[in-house]
Protein backbone atom coordinates (compact mmCIF):
# COMPACT_ATOMS: atom_id res chain seq x y z
CA UNK A 1 0.00 0.00 0.00
CA UNK A 2 1.13 3.80 -0.57
CA UNK A 3 -0.17 7.02 -0.47
CA UNK A 4 -1.06 8.94 -3.74
CA UNK A 5 -2.55 12.07 -3.55
CA UNK A 6 -3.44 11.53 -0.24
CA UNK A 7 -5.21 8.13 -0.77
CA UNK A 8 -3.86 4.88 0.20
CA UNK A 9 -3.48 2.76 -3.41
CA UNK A 10 -2.49 -0.60 -3.68
CA UNK A 11 1.01 -1.02 -5.39
CA UNK A 12 0.61 -3.20 -8.58
CA UNK A 13 3.02 -5.95 -9.00
CA UNK A 14 4.32 -7.79 -11.75
CA UNK A 15 7.10 -10.36 -12.46
CA UNK A 16 9.25 -8.79 -14.59
CA UNK A 17 8.94 -4.95 -15.73
CA UNK A 18 10.87 -3.90 -19.11
CA UNK A 19 12.16 -0.33 -19.30
CA UNK A 20 11.81 0.55 -22.94
CA UNK A 21 9.63 -0.32 -25.65
CA UNK A 22 12.35 -0.46 -28.65
CA UNK A 23 13.09 -3.70 -30.20
CA UNK A 24 14.59 -4.82 -27.19
CA UNK A 25 12.31 -4.13 -24.88
CA UNK A 26 8.97 -5.17 -26.32
CA UNK A 27 10.49 -8.66 -28.04
CA UNK A 28 11.57 -9.35 -24.09
CA UNK A 29 8.11 -8.39 -22.91
CA UNK A 30 6.40 -10.27 -25.42
CA UNK A 31 8.70 -13.67 -24.86
CA UNK A 32 7.93 -13.19 -21.30
CA UNK A 33 4.30 -13.00 -21.61
CA UNK A 34 4.40 -16.16 -24.44
CA UNK A 35 7.14 -18.01 -21.15
CA UNK A 36 3.41 -17.37 -18.77
CA UNK A 37 4.89 -14.30 -17.03
CA UNK A 38 2.99 -11.02 -15.88
CA UNK A 39 4.86 -8.20 -17.57
CA UNK A 40 4.36 -4.61 -18.05
CA UNK A 41 6.86 -2.35 -20.38
CA UNK A 42 6.92 1.10 -19.76
CA UNK A 43 7.41 3.71 -22.58
CA UNK A 44 8.42 7.67 -21.32
CA UNK A 45 7.14 8.86 -24.49
CA UNK A 46 3.66 8.50 -25.71
CA UNK A 47 2.93 6.75 -29.10
CA UNK A 48 6.77 5.76 -29.14
CA UNK A 49 6.21 2.30 -28.57
CA UNK A 50 8.69 0.44 -30.85
CA UNK A 51 11.80 2.64 -29.38
CA UNK A 52 14.23 4.74 -31.74
CA UNK A 53 14.47 1.59 -34.59
CA UNK A 54 10.84 2.04 -35.31
CA UNK A 55 9.87 5.85 -34.78
CA UNK A 56 13.90 7.59 -35.82
CA UNK A 57 15.74 4.98 -37.16
CA UNK A 58 15.58 1.46 -38.71
CA UNK A 59 12.14 1.54 -40.40
CA UNK A 60 11.75 5.17 -41.21
CA UNK A 61 15.16 5.57 -43.08
CA UNK A 62 14.62 2.06 -44.78
CA UNK A 63 10.90 4.28 -46.06
CA UNK A 64 13.01 7.18 -47.10
CA UNK A 65 15.50 4.88 -49.16
CA UNK A 66 13.05 3.27 -50.75
CA UNK A 67 11.03 6.68 -52.02
CA UNK A 68 14.81 7.56 -53.47
CA UNK A 69 15.21 4.28 -55.07
CA UNK A 70 11.97 5.53 -57.10
CA UNK A 71 14.05 8.20 -58.15
CA UNK A 72 16.91 6.26 -59.06
CA UNK A 73 14.70 3.66 -61.09
CA UNK A 74 13.49 6.83 -63.00
CA UNK A 75 17.00 7.82 -64.31
CA UNK A 76 18.15 4.20 -64.79
CA UNK A 77 14.73 3.27 -66.89
CA UNK A 78 16.94 4.38 -69.92
CA UNK A 79 19.05 1.65 -69.75
CA UNK A 80 16.35 -1.06 -69.79
CA UNK A 81 14.52 1.35 -72.87
CA UNK A 82 11.98 2.46 -70.70
CA UNK A 83 11.00 6.42 -70.23
CA UNK A 84 10.11 7.78 -66.67
CA UNK A 85 10.14 11.13 -65.67
CA UNK A 86 11.31 11.22 -61.91
CA UNK A 87 9.44 14.58 -60.91
CA UNK A 88 10.51 16.47 -57.86
CA UNK A 89 11.34 15.19 -54.53
CA UNK A 90 8.47 16.48 -51.93
CA UNK A 91 10.33 15.87 -48.66
CA UNK A 92 7.66 16.58 -46.77
CA UNK A 93 5.16 14.09 -47.99
CA UNK A 94 7.93 11.46 -48.26
CA UNK A 95 8.79 11.82 -44.32
CA UNK A 96 4.94 11.15 -43.58
CA UNK A 97 4.86 8.36 -46.06
CA UNK A 98 7.88 7.11 -43.65
CA UNK A 99 6.25 7.88 -40.55
CA UNK A 100 2.78 6.34 -41.65
CA UNK A 101 4.82 3.20 -41.73
CA UNK A 102 6.21 3.76 -38.52
CA UNK A 103 2.96 3.86 -36.97
CA UNK A 104 1.13 1.16 -38.70
CA UNK A 105 3.95 -0.96 -37.12
CA UNK A 106 3.20 0.94 -33.26
CA UNK A 107 -0.20 -0.49 -33.91
CA UNK A 108 0.53 -3.60 -34.89
CA UNK A 109 3.14 -3.69 -31.46
CA UNK A 110 0.25 -2.62 -29.33
CA UNK A 111 -1.88 -5.16 -30.40
CA UNK A 112 0.41 -7.72 -29.62
CA UNK A 113 0.99 -6.27 -25.98
CA UNK A 114 -2.78 -6.56 -25.99
CA UNK A 115 -2.93 -10.16 -26.93
CA UNK A 116 -0.45 -10.96 -24.46
CA UNK A 117 -1.97 -9.60 -21.66
CA UNK A 118 1.05 -7.21 -21.49
CA UNK A 119 0.69 -3.91 -19.73
CA UNK A 120 1.96 -0.92 -21.54
CA UNK A 121 2.35 1.96 -18.85
CA UNK A 122 3.83 5.66 -20.49
CA UNK A 123 6.36 7.51 -17.89
CA UNK A 124 9.49 8.39 -17.21
CA UNK A 125 10.66 4.92 -15.50
CA UNK A 126 13.33 5.05 -12.45
CA UNK A 127 14.87 2.07 -10.58
CA UNK A 128 13.93 3.00 -6.92
CA UNK A 129 15.26 0.01 -4.96
CA UNK A 130 15.68 -3.81 -5.98
CA UNK A 131 12.17 -4.62 -6.73
CA UNK A 132 10.41 -1.08 -7.19
CA UNK A 133 10.19 1.03 -9.99
CA UNK A 134 8.61 4.82 -10.21
CA UNK A 135 6.99 6.04 -12.79
CA UNK A 136 6.52 9.80 -13.43
CA UNK A 137 3.87 10.74 -15.90
CA UNK A 138 2.63 14.83 -16.11
CA UNK A 139 4.52 15.51 -12.89
CA UNK A 140 2.92 12.25 -10.93
CA UNK A 141 4.81 9.58 -9.72
CA UNK A 142 3.51 6.00 -9.60
CA UNK A 143 5.24 3.37 -7.98
CA UNK A 144 4.96 -0.18 -9.15
CA UNK A 145 6.82 -3.46 -8.20
CA UNK A 146 8.45 -6.34 -9.94
CA UNK A 147 10.88 -9.56 -8.91
CA UNK A 148 12.71 -8.74 -12.31
CA UNK A 149 13.64 -5.85 -14.13
CA UNK A 150 14.79 -5.37 -18.18
CA UNK A 151 16.75 -2.55 -18.76
CA UNK A 152 16.21 -1.34 -22.37
CA UNK A 153 16.08 1.82 -22.57
CA UNK A 154 18.51 2.34 -25.77
CA UNK A 155 20.33 5.48 -27.17
CA UNK A 156 20.05 9.03 -28.02
CA UNK A 157 22.31 10.73 -30.99
CA UNK A 158 26.17 11.67 -30.01
CA UNK A 159 26.59 15.39 -29.61
CA UNK A 160 29.60 17.15 -30.29
CA UNK A 161 28.93 20.63 -28.04
CA UNK A 162 31.26 22.19 -30.51
CA UNK A 163 28.38 21.38 -33.85
CA UNK A 164 25.88 23.01 -31.65
CA UNK A 165 22.98 20.94 -33.40
CA UNK A 166 19.97 23.10 -32.93
CA UNK A 167 17.83 20.32 -34.83
CA UNK A 168 17.61 23.51 -37.13
CA UNK A 169 20.27 23.47 -39.43
CA UNK A 170 22.34 21.15 -37.73
CA UNK A 171 20.45 18.34 -37.19
CA UNK A 172 20.95 14.27 -35.27
CA UNK A 173 19.15 11.57 -37.39
CA UNK A 174 16.66 12.60 -35.46
CA UNK A 175 15.95 16.20 -37.40
CA UNK A 176 15.54 14.46 -40.36
CA UNK A 177 12.16 13.23 -40.12
CA UNK A 178 11.03 17.11 -39.45
CA UNK A 179 12.49 18.60 -42.93
CA UNK A 180 10.09 20.52 -44.95
CA UNK A 181 12.62 19.93 -47.83
CA UNK A 182 15.32 17.66 -49.61
CA UNK A 183 18.80 20.05 -48.57
CA UNK A 184 20.54 21.83 -51.69
CA UNK A 185 23.46 21.18 -50.22
CA UNK A 186 24.35 18.75 -47.15
CA UNK A 187 27.07 18.53 -45.05
CA UNK A 188 26.97 15.22 -43.44
CA UNK A 189 29.74 14.36 -40.29
CA UNK A 190 30.60 10.78 -39.75
CA UNK A 191 30.84 8.14 -42.26
CA UNK A 192 29.41 5.15 -40.35
CA UNK A 193 26.65 3.22 -41.62
CA UNK A 194 24.02 5.81 -40.72
CA UNK A 195 25.47 8.58 -42.59
CA UNK A 196 26.27 6.49 -45.68
CA UNK A 197 22.18 5.38 -45.69
CA UNK A 198 21.56 9.09 -45.15
CA UNK A 199 24.28 10.42 -47.90
CA UNK A 200 23.10 7.91 -50.72
CA UNK A 201 19.27 8.89 -50.37
CA UNK A 202 19.41 12.33 -49.84
CA UNK A 203 21.62 12.07 -52.75
CA UNK A 204 19.26 10.30 -54.65
CA UNK A 205 16.78 13.10 -54.05
CA UNK A 206 19.22 15.48 -55.66
CA UNK A 207 21.40 17.35 -52.66
CA UNK A 208 25.10 17.93 -53.29
CA UNK A 209 26.32 15.81 -50.71
CA UNK A 210 29.24 16.29 -48.74
CA UNK A 211 30.75 13.07 -46.34
CA UNK A 212 33.28 14.12 -43.94
CA UNK A 213 35.41 11.05 -41.64
CA UNK A 214 37.79 10.87 -39.56
CA UNK A 215 38.68 7.56 -39.65
CA UNK A 216 41.42 6.41 -42.83
CA UNK A 217 38.25 4.55 -44.53
CA UNK A 218 34.25 5.40 -45.13
CA UNK A 219 32.05 2.96 -43.01
CA UNK A 220 35.10 2.52 -40.08
CA UNK A 221 34.16 -0.99 -39.11
CA UNK A 222 34.12 -2.39 -42.34
CA UNK A 223 36.42 -4.85 -44.01
CA UNK A 224 38.61 -2.41 -46.19
CA UNK A 225 37.88 -3.55 -49.62
CA UNK A 226 34.00 -2.87 -48.84
CA UNK A 227 34.63 0.62 -47.94
CA UNK A 228 36.65 1.06 -51.15
CA UNK A 229 33.70 -0.22 -53.04
CA UNK A 230 31.36 1.92 -51.16
CA UNK A 231 33.26 4.91 -51.61
CA UNK A 232 33.96 3.86 -55.00
CA UNK A 233 30.01 4.08 -55.70
CA UNK A 234 29.35 7.25 -53.81
CA UNK A 235 32.00 8.93 -55.66
CA UNK A 236 30.52 7.86 -58.48
CA UNK A 237 27.25 9.51 -57.91
CA UNK A 238 28.66 12.58 -57.23
CA UNK A 239 29.13 12.14 -53.07
CA UNK A 240 32.34 14.31 -52.29
CA UNK A 241 34.48 12.21 -49.64
CA UNK A 242 37.12 13.17 -47.48
CA UNK A 243 38.36 10.37 -45.03
CA UNK A 244 40.98 11.09 -42.49
CA UNK A 245 39.46 14.63 -41.80
CA UNK A 246 37.70 16.72 -39.80
CA UNK A 247 35.20 19.13 -39.47
CA UNK A 248 36.82 21.77 -37.10
CA UNK A 249 33.85 24.48 -36.95
CA UNK A 250 31.05 25.52 -37.86
CA UNK A 251 29.96 29.14 -38.28
CA UNK A 252 26.95 30.26 -38.23
CA UNK A 253 24.62 32.16 -41.38
CA UNK A 254 21.07 32.63 -40.79
CA UNK A 255 20.06 29.81 -43.34
CA UNK A 256 23.10 28.17 -43.52
CA UNK A 257 26.62 26.90 -42.03
CA UNK A 258 29.76 27.73 -43.03
CA UNK A 259 32.59 24.66 -42.20
CA UNK A 260 35.94 24.39 -41.56
CA UNK A 261 37.12 21.40 -42.93
CA UNK A 262 40.32 19.62 -42.01
CA UNK A 263 41.08 17.68 -45.01
CA UNK A 264 44.26 15.14 -45.47
CA UNK A 265 46.41 17.83 -46.53
CA UNK A 266 44.69 21.45 -46.27
CA UNK A 267 41.72 23.60 -44.70
CA UNK A 268 38.64 24.39 -46.71
CA UNK A 269 35.66 26.39 -45.93
CA UNK A 270 32.54 25.19 -47.91
CA UNK A 271 28.64 26.49 -47.00
CA UNK A 272 25.87 23.89 -46.40
CA UNK A 273 22.10 24.51 -45.98
CA UNK A 274 22.38 21.55 -43.35
CA UNK A 275 24.51 19.61 -41.56
CA UNK A 276 23.33 16.28 -40.13
CA UNK A 277 25.68 15.21 -37.34
CA UNK A 278 26.32 11.12 -37.76
CA UNK A 279 29.14 10.45 -34.96
CA UNK A 280 27.57 7.83 -32.91
CA UNK A 281 24.92 7.01 -29.95
CA UNK A 282 25.16 7.62 -26.40
CA UNK A 283 23.36 5.07 -24.18
CA UNK A 284 20.65 6.36 -22.10
CA UNK A 285 21.84 5.36 -18.75
CA UNK A 286 21.32 8.31 -16.67
CA UNK A 287 18.66 9.08 -14.38
CA UNK A 288 17.89 5.71 -13.80
CA UNK A 289 18.68 5.83 -10.65
CA UNK A 290 21.30 3.15 -11.06
CA UNK A 291 23.97 4.15 -9.01
CA UNK A 292 21.81 4.21 -6.24
CA UNK A 293 21.11 0.15 -6.68
CA UNK A 294 25.05 0.11 -7.09
CA UNK A 295 24.46 -1.51 -10.80
CA UNK A 296 27.94 -1.44 -12.52
CA UNK A 297 28.27 0.97 -15.64
CA UNK A 298 31.36 1.22 -17.70
CA UNK A 299 31.94 3.94 -19.76
CA UNK A 300 28.51 4.74 -20.11
CA UNK A 301 26.81 1.34 -20.73
CA UNK A 302 25.35 -0.80 -18.65
CA UNK A 303 27.45 -3.83 -17.78
CA UNK A 304 26.05 -7.27 -18.33
CA UNK A 305 27.24 -11.02 -18.50
CA UNK A 306 26.39 -13.68 -20.74
CA UNK A 307 22.92 -14.01 -19.69
CA UNK A 308 21.87 -10.14 -19.58
CA UNK A 309 22.38 -10.01 -16.10
CA UNK A 310 23.51 -6.84 -14.60
CA UNK A 311 25.50 -6.87 -10.85
CA UNK A 312 22.51 -6.83 -9.26
CA UNK A 313 21.13 -9.77 -9.99
CA UNK A 314 16.98 -9.74 -10.84
CA UNK A 315 17.97 -6.93 -13.12
CA UNK A 316 18.78 -7.39 -16.54
CA UNK A 317 20.05 -5.05 -19.55
CA UNK A 318 19.40 -5.36 -23.34
CA UNK A 319 19.61 -3.61 -26.61
CA UNK A 320 21.85 0.27 -27.18
CA UNK A 321 21.94 0.72 -23.33
CA UNK A 322 24.55 -2.72 -23.19
CA UNK A 323 28.54 -2.24 -24.91
CA UNK A 324 27.14 -4.69 -27.35
CA UNK A 325 26.67 -3.69 -31.64
CA UNK A 326 24.00 -0.64 -31.78
CA UNK A 327 21.80 -2.99 -33.58
CA UNK A 328 17.96 -3.48 -33.34
CA UNK A 329 18.24 -7.05 -34.37
CA UNK A 330 21.26 -7.22 -31.21
CA UNK A 331 19.05 -5.82 -29.08
CA UNK A 332 15.46 -8.22 -29.82
CA UNK A 333 17.89 -11.31 -29.51
CA UNK A 334 19.36 -10.18 -26.24
CA UNK A 335 15.64 -9.17 -25.42
CA UNK A 336 14.74 -12.86 -26.11
CA UNK A 337 17.54 -14.09 -24.24
CA UNK A 338 17.18 -12.08 -20.52
CA UNK A 339 13.06 -13.29 -21.25
CA UNK A 340 14.18 -16.93 -21.41
CA UNK A 341 16.67 -16.92 -18.52
CA UNK A 342 14.32 -14.96 -16.08
CA UNK A 343 11.45 -17.47 -17.37
CA UNK A 344 14.41 -20.47 -15.86
CA UNK A 345 14.89 -21.57 -19.72
CA UNK A 346 18.77 -22.77 -19.64
CA UNK A 347 18.79 -20.89 -23.34
CA UNK A 348 22.74 -20.62 -24.52
CA UNK A 349 24.46 -17.23 -24.96
CA UNK A 350 24.31 -15.11 -28.16
CA UNK A 351 27.38 -15.74 -30.74
CA UNK A 352 27.85 -12.55 -31.88
CA UNK A 353 30.15 -13.76 -34.03
CA UNK A 354 27.80 -14.27 -35.74
CA UNK A 355 25.30 -11.34 -35.85
CA UNK A 356 25.24 -9.74 -39.27
CA UNK A 357 24.95 -6.21 -40.18
CA UNK A 358 24.17 -4.39 -42.97
CA UNK A 359 24.64 -0.88 -44.81
CA UNK A 360 21.09 0.11 -46.81
CA UNK A 361 22.24 2.50 -49.07
CA UNK A 362 21.35 2.43 -52.50
CA UNK A 363 24.31 -0.02 -53.27
CA UNK A 364 24.09 -2.21 -49.73
CA UNK A 365 26.94 -3.41 -48.14
CA UNK A 366 26.75 -6.34 -45.62
CA UNK A 367 28.86 -8.42 -43.31
CA UNK A 368 28.84 -10.96 -40.96
CA UNK A 369 32.24 -12.39 -38.84
CA UNK A 370 35.58 -10.92 -38.98
CA UNK A 371 37.28 -8.67 -41.50
CA UNK A 372 39.91 -9.56 -43.53
CA UNK A 373 42.10 -6.83 -41.14
CA UNK A 374 40.70 -8.73 -37.99
CA UNK A 375 41.54 -12.19 -39.10
CA UNK A 376 45.29 -11.21 -40.19
CA UNK A 377 45.37 -9.50 -36.92
CA UNK A 378 44.41 -12.78 -34.81
CA UNK A 379 47.00 -14.78 -37.36
CA UNK A 380 44.42 -16.86 -38.63
CA UNK A 381 45.11 -19.57 -41.06
CA UNK A 382 42.79 -18.13 -43.80
CA UNK A 383 42.01 -18.75 -47.46
CA UNK A 384 40.12 -15.45 -49.27
CA UNK A 385 38.48 -15.36 -52.29
CA UNK A 386 35.90 -12.60 -54.34
CA UNK A 387 33.54 -13.20 -56.14
CA UNK A 388 32.19 -10.41 -58.58
CA UNK A 389 28.33 -9.76 -59.30
CA UNK A 390 29.43 -8.55 -63.31
CA UNK A 391 29.64 -12.76 -63.39
CA UNK A 392 25.83 -13.41 -61.62
CA UNK A 393 23.47 -12.99 -64.62
CA UNK A 394 20.50 -12.00 -62.25
CA UNK A 395 22.63 -8.84 -61.42
CA UNK A 396 23.50 -8.25 -65.19
CA UNK A 397 20.18 -7.95 -66.91
CA UNK A 398 18.93 -5.59 -63.62
CA UNK A 399 22.13 -4.26 -64.84
CA UNK A 400 23.07 -3.80 -61.21
CA UNK A 401 26.13 -5.45 -61.56
CA UNK A 402 28.89 -3.51 -59.51
CA UNK A 403 30.44 -4.86 -56.15
CA UNK A 404 31.66 -8.36 -55.14
CA UNK A 405 31.12 -10.75 -52.37
CA UNK A 406 34.64 -11.34 -50.22
CA UNK A 407 34.83 -14.81 -47.94
CA UNK A 408 37.45 -15.32 -45.72
CA UNK A 409 37.50 -19.05 -44.68
CA UNK A 410 39.11 -21.18 -42.56
CA UNK A 411 42.01 -22.67 -45.19
CA UNK A 412 41.67 -26.07 -43.73
CA UNK A 413 37.98 -26.92 -43.14
CA UNK A 414 36.54 -24.06 -45.59
CA UNK A 415 34.52 -23.11 -42.23
CA UNK A 416 33.08 -19.00 -42.47
CA UNK A 417 35.44 -16.87 -40.85
CA UNK A 418 33.86 -13.68 -41.81
CA UNK A 419 31.76 -12.43 -45.27
CA UNK A 420 31.42 -9.14 -46.73
CA UNK A 421 28.92 -8.37 -49.39
CA UNK A 422 28.90 -4.92 -51.46
CA UNK A 423 26.38 -4.80 -53.69
CA UNK A 424 22.52 -5.21 -55.27
CA UNK A 425 20.59 -7.72 -52.60
CA UNK A 426 23.76 -7.60 -49.92
CA UNK A 427 21.51 -7.36 -47.33
CA UNK A 428 19.59 -10.45 -48.30
CA UNK A 429 21.98 -12.37 -49.41
CA UNK A 430 24.24 -11.79 -46.08
CA UNK A 431 21.72 -14.35 -44.49
CA UNK A 432 22.72 -17.64 -46.00
CA UNK A 433 26.31 -16.64 -44.68
CA UNK A 434 24.95 -15.90 -41.56
CA UNK A 435 22.87 -19.51 -41.14
CA UNK A 436 26.07 -21.26 -42.42
CA UNK A 437 28.06 -19.24 -40.15
CA UNK A 438 25.82 -20.10 -36.75
CA UNK A 439 25.62 -23.68 -37.34
CA UNK A 440 29.07 -24.36 -38.30
CA UNK A 441 28.46 -25.63 -41.90
CA UNK A 442 31.41 -25.65 -44.23
CA UNK A 443 31.35 -23.43 -47.65
CA UNK A 444 30.68 -27.22 -49.07
CA UNK A 445 27.52 -27.50 -47.59
CA UNK A 446 26.12 -24.20 -49.13
CA UNK A 447 27.65 -24.81 -52.91
CA UNK A 448 25.67 -28.13 -52.78
CA UNK A 449 22.53 -26.71 -53.11
CA UNK A 450 20.61 -25.75 -55.92
CA UNK A 451 19.74 -22.13 -56.52
CA UNK A 452 17.10 -21.30 -58.53
CA UNK A 453 18.16 -19.01 -61.97
CA UNK A 454 17.60 -16.32 -62.45
CA UNK A 455 18.41 -15.53 -59.06
CA UNK A 456 20.83 -13.20 -57.18
CA UNK A 457 21.53 -16.25 -54.47
CA UNK A 458 23.49 -17.56 -57.64
CA UNK A 459 26.17 -15.44 -56.64
CA UNK A 460 26.55 -17.51 -52.95
CA UNK A 461 26.88 -20.84 -54.59
CA UNK A 462 29.23 -19.26 -56.95
CA UNK A 463 31.46 -17.56 -54.49
CA UNK A 464 31.56 -20.16 -51.58
CA UNK A 465 32.45 -22.57 -54.60
CA UNK A 466 35.58 -20.68 -55.69
CA UNK A 467 37.03 -20.52 -52.12
CA UNK A 468 37.35 -24.45 -52.29
CA UNK A 469 36.99 -25.18 -56.71
CA UNK A 470 36.24 -23.60 -59.36
CA UNK A 471 32.77 -21.77 -59.81
CA UNK A 472 30.70 -22.09 -62.87
CA UNK A 473 30.46 -18.62 -63.61
CA UNK A 474 33.37 -16.39 -62.70
P1 LIG B 1 15.67 2.01 -28.46
O1 LIG B 1 15.14 1.63 -29.76
O2 LIG B 1 16.51 3.21 -28.33
O3 LIG B 1 14.41 2.14 -27.49
C1 LIG B 1 14.54 2.53 -26.15
C2 LIG B 1 13.19 3.05 -25.67
O4 LIG B 1 13.30 3.29 -24.27
C3 LIG B 1 12.82 4.39 -26.31
O5 LIG B 1 11.53 4.32 -26.85
C4 LIG B 1 12.90 5.37 -25.15
O6 LIG B 1 11.96 6.42 -25.24
C5 LIG B 1 12.62 4.47 -23.95
N1 LIG B 1 13.18 4.97 -22.70
C6 LIG B 1 14.42 5.47 -22.48
N2 LIG B 1 14.57 5.81 -21.18
C7 LIG B 1 13.40 5.54 -20.56
C8 LIG B 1 12.94 5.68 -19.24
N3 LIG B 1 13.71 6.17 -18.26
N4 LIG B 1 11.68 5.31 -18.96
C9 LIG B 1 10.87 4.79 -19.92
N5 LIG B 1 11.25 4.64 -21.20
C10 LIG B 1 12.51 4.99 -21.52
N6 LIG B 1 19.60 -0.89 -36.47
C11 LIG B 1 19.45 -1.94 -37.29
O7 LIG B 1 19.59 -3.09 -36.86
N7 LIG B 1 19.16 -1.76 -38.62
C12 LIG B 1 19.01 -0.54 -39.15
O8 LIG B 1 18.75 -0.41 -40.34
C13 LIG B 1 19.16 0.60 -38.31
N8 LIG B 1 19.01 1.84 -38.81
C14 LIG B 1 19.12 2.90 -37.97
C15 LIG B 1 18.96 4.17 -38.50
C16 LIG B 1 19.06 5.27 -37.69
C17 LIG B 1 18.89 6.64 -38.26
C18 LIG B 1 19.30 5.10 -36.29
C19 LIG B 1 19.38 6.28 -35.37
C20 LIG B 1 19.47 3.83 -35.75
C21 LIG B 1 19.38 2.72 -36.59
N9 LIG B 1 19.56 1.44 -36.11
C22 LIG B 1 19.45 0.37 -36.94
C23 LIG B 1 19.86 1.19 -34.68
C24 LIG B 1 18.62 0.75 -33.91
O9 LIG B 1 17.62 1.74 -34.06
C25 LIG B 1 18.96 0.55 -32.45
O10 LIG B 1 20.04 -0.34 -32.33
C26 LIG B 1 17.76 -0.02 -31.71
O11 LIG B 1 16.67 0.87 -31.77
C27 LIG B 1 18.11 -0.28 -30.24
O12 LIG B 1 17.00 -0.83 -29.62
P2 LIG B 1 16.77 -0.69 -28.05
O13 LIG B 1 15.55 -1.48 -27.75
O14 LIG B 1 18.01 -1.01 -27.33
O15 LIG B 1 16.51 0.86 -27.77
Amino acid sequence: MRLVNGKITPMKKYQTIVIGSGPGGYVAAIRLAQLGKSVAIVERFQDHVGGVCLNEGCIPTKALINSAKFFDSAKEAEISAVELKAGIPDMAKMVSAALNTSAQLRNGIKYLFKKNNIDLIVGNARIASKNSLIVTNNGKDDEFLADNFIIATGSRPKVLASLEADEKNVLTSDGVFKLKQTPKALLIIGGGAIGVEFGSLFNSFGSNVTIVELEEQLLPLEDKEIAIEMTKYLKKRGIEIFTKSQVLELQRKPNSRIAKIKTNNETIEKEFEYVLVCVGRSPNTENLGLEKIGLTLEKGFIKVNEKMQTSVDNIYAIGDCINSPMLAHVASVEGILAAEIIAGLKSEPIDYSSIPSVVYSQFEAASVGLTEELAREKGLDVVICKHFFKSCPKALLLHKDDGFVKIIADKKTFKIIGVHIAGIGASELIHEFVLAKANNLRLQDIAKTTHAHPSLSEIVVDAAKSVFDKPIHG
